[in-house]
């Protein structure tokens, strides 16, 4: 098991373009800044969503489409590398009208309608992501 421990961090605020693609906004981010390792956290509301649910048993994604519009309620997540490029692991809780919610592993396919992220780059080693058998995902 690795851990790493940071002394600083480096705070990014702003807001991603709307129509722009939630997941890959916050990866250009990440790469644009260079970011290694860091965590993620945005509040808006999406045109529509795209989220994930790991299915244990058969080790793959299953895909929730979600169309119309929601809030995001809580989105949060983390940034490391995986095979040397910034990688975004993010979940998400989204509300409907209703305040009904739905949530999951955020994939593309999440349209931004307005969301302000802060994005925190822990400065110091950077944090990999390798391949793990016994899940079949790649983790720290
Ligand atoms: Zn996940």
């Amino acid at each position: 098991m690795k851990e790493n421990v940071y002394e600083k961090e480096k705070i990014y605020m702003g807001r991603l373009p709307q129509g722009s693609d939630v997941l890959v906004s916050l990866g250009e981010i990440a790469k644009k800044n260079g970011i290694k390792s860091g965590q993620i956290q945005l509040i808006g509301a999406v045109q529509c969503a795209v989220v994930g649910y790991y299915d244990q048993d058969n080790m793959v994604y299953k895909t929730l489409r979600l169309e119309g519009h929601y809030e995001v309620l809580c989105l949060t997540g983390n940034i490391s590398l995986k095979d040397e490029e910034p990688f975004i692991h993010a979940h998400v809780v989204l509300g409907d009208a209703k305040g009904i919610c739905y949530g999951g592993h955020l994939m593309e396919g999440t349209r931004v309608f307005a969301g302000e992220y802060i994005v925190r780059e822990f400065v110091g080693e950077e944090m990999k992501r390798v391949f793990d058998e016994k899940t079949g995902l790649y983790l720290w």
